[in-house]
């Protein structure tokens, strides 16, 4: 096991494996907790709102909650920007709206019974052969590879 700045890399396979994916959390994990965690939530009345599950919001307002979850990074930001805060100071609520953000998106994908891992292994690796990167994700980690970046 090696380092490259704070990035892992490890050989396997006569691959690069590169750290973040190898112990970070998995597109699986956070669909199983949010379809889970769904039946608990409940609106300031004490009603439960998403007894239905994923099914009791349409896609447009899962959609709404995604993008108000990035109006709300927006907003922290553009006072960073202001000189409200610095990035030091509110780095860790941009973090937090970030994780809303990507905790929604799966949130939508899922309404739409969309394998949010899947496709974005499909699309990223899409790019890359398109690019003539020779750089893939699997379910494991992204890897440098000979024969995947092959530009058509
Ligand atoms: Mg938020």
């Amino acid at each position: 096991m090696r380092f490259l700045g704070n990035t892992e890399i490890t050989w396997r396979k006569g691959r690069f494996k590169m750290g973040y994916g190898i112990y970070g959390l998995t597109f699986n994990t956070l669909r199983g907790g949010n379809i889970k965690r769904l039946e608990f939530f409940k609106n300031p009345k004490g009603e439960f709102t998403h007894l239905s599950g994923v099914d009791t919001w349409t896609v447009e307002e899962w959609f709404a909650a995604l993008i108000g979850e990035l109006g709300e990074f927006a907003n922290l930001h553009k006072k960073v920007r202001r000189g409200d805060f610095t990035i030091e100071e509110v780095i860790s609520a941009l973090a937090d709206e970030l994780a809303d953000v990507q905790t929604y998106l799966d949130l939508l994908a899922a309404r739409l019974r969309i394998d949010l891992g899947e496709a974005t292994m499909k699309k990223w690796n899409a790019v890359s052969v398109r690019v003539g990167a020779p750089i893939y994700i699997d379910a494991e980690d992204w890897h440098f590879t000979e024969n995947q970046g092959t530009k058509k």
